[in-house]
């Protein structure tokens, strides 16, 4: 896949009229309904500010939730709207709906510099059919379309694939960033590239494994998953995490990685825990004494010197998945100790994955990353080298 794209920089946007896909699908309070956290509304503010100030209009637009194609006004664009123009410093304009005639009466009166929020993509059913009706009429509102929701451009969506069909398609800030470090990392990366892996299920992770073994100089294999790549090794791993139909699956892996000379590192001890729980009791043991009814759910004290150790060489590195259920504060030392590893080797450090990029942020290490992907599902097909349609519709550079 091509992950050179054209950007708003690449292309003259001034005095004309920019359908802006951004993801202001922000957290909200259950109760009162308010933003609780402004983070994809700022982060959304460079492309903005940058048409604006090169004398774009700007139409932008966004789902929220999961509206299934009916007006739901709880999750109504509006609050965004008003936040977004906090933040601006300037009026930003609220249309009723996403196509309908005033809508796109308000879009045709927009001058340059000027912006309006259509309301919440997903109130139409055809969004998320990818309708080409429905894309053309998006579409027909603007001249140029700009992608900066790295979150849904694993979906080919009428808002985020659809209109490209039909308008010159390129990425915002957010996008480009997202896909030119990770698209460094996975095609041209600074070697020894090191995967770090985890998290809970194998059969999640299977793609991003058999892509990264085919990519990576060595692979690290920590978290839930470790335990089925032991029991495929001939390990007794007790109560931990096992997926029984996935150990034919996992000893391919661990061939092929021989075969390609990929080094395969897995826990050889392990926090265990008599029971699922916060205060459950615990201890560390190395990897062929777990007891039947216990369960492995952190990386031991070996294990995290050997990651580290091999982190530290790394050139660049890729982390997908907690090494142990960080959740629980005394499960999440396998996870801080390689965030600090990771966040202090000198490496091109990409971190993916919704509970990877928290488990970051919760233990502070947020800043030291080269790369934080903010696309939960969407970092990970592209981990897994899958194309994404909201990608791969924005013209080449
Ligand atoms: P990501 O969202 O970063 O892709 P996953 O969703 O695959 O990561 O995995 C994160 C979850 O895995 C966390 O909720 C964590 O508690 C769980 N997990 C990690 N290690 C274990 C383990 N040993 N046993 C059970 N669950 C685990
Ligand atoms: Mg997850």
């Amino acid at each position: 896949m091509n992950y050179n794209k054209k950007s708003v920089k690449d292309i003259d946007v001034s005095g004309k009229k920019v359908l802006l896909r951004c993801d202001f699908n922000v957290p909200r309070d259950k109760k009162t309904g308010g933003i609780s956290d402004e983070t994809r509304i700022v982060a959304a503010l460079p492309t903005i500010k940058y048409l604006l100030e090169n004398g774009a209009a700007v139409i932008a637009c966004s789902h929220m939730g999961r509206p299934k194609g009916e007006v739901v006004p709880e999750l109504s664009l509006v609050r965004v709207a008003d936040r977004l123009s906090e933040k601006l410093g300037m009026p930003v304009k609220m249309a009723k709906d996403i196509v309908g005639d005033e809508t796109k009466a308000m879009a045709a009166e927009l001058k340059p510099g000027e912006i309006m929020l259509l309301e919440n993509t997903r109130f139409c059913k055809e969004e998320e059919k990818n309708d080409p009706g429905f894309a053309k009429e998006l579409a027909s509102m603007a001249d140029i379309y700009v992608s900066d929701a790295f979150g849904t451009v694993h979906r080919a969506h009428a808002s985020t694939e659809g209109v490209s069909h039909y308008l010159p398609a390129v990425c915002g800030f957010l996008v480009q960033k997202e896909i030119s470090v990770m698209g460094a990392a996975l095609e041209e990366p600074k070697r020894p590239l090191t995967a770090v892996l985890g998290g809970k299920k194998v059969s999640d992770k299977i793609g991003v494994i058999t892509n990264l073994t085919d990519k990576a100089d060595t692979i690290i294999i920590g978290g839930g998953m470790a335990y089925t790549f032991l029991k495929a090794c001939g390990h007794e791993i007790g109560g931990s995490l096992l997926e029984e139909d996935k150990i034919d699956m996992a000893r391919d892996i661990i061939h092929r990685a021989e075969e390609k000379g990929v080094k395969l590192l897995l826990p050889v001890d392990t926090a265990i825990g008599d029971s699922f729980a916060e205060d459950c009791q615990s201890k560390v043991v190395a990897i062929d004494d777990i007891p039947s009814d216990w369960m492995g759910l952190d990386i031991g004290p070996k294990t995290i010197e050997l990651f580290v150790q091999e982190i530290k060489k790394a050139g660049t590195v890729v982390w997908n998945g907690p090494m142990g259920v960080f959740e629980f504060d005394k499960f999440a030392v396998g996870t801080e100790a390689v965030a600090k590893a990771v966040a202090e080797s000198g490496a091109v450090s990409i971190v993916g994955g919704g509970d990877s990029a928290a488990a970051v942020e919760k233990l502070g290490y947020a800043s030291k990353m080269t790369h934080i992907s903010t696309g939960g599902g969407a970092s990970l097909e592209f981990l897994e080298g899958r194309e994404l349609p909201g990608v791969a519709c924005l013209l080449d550079k």
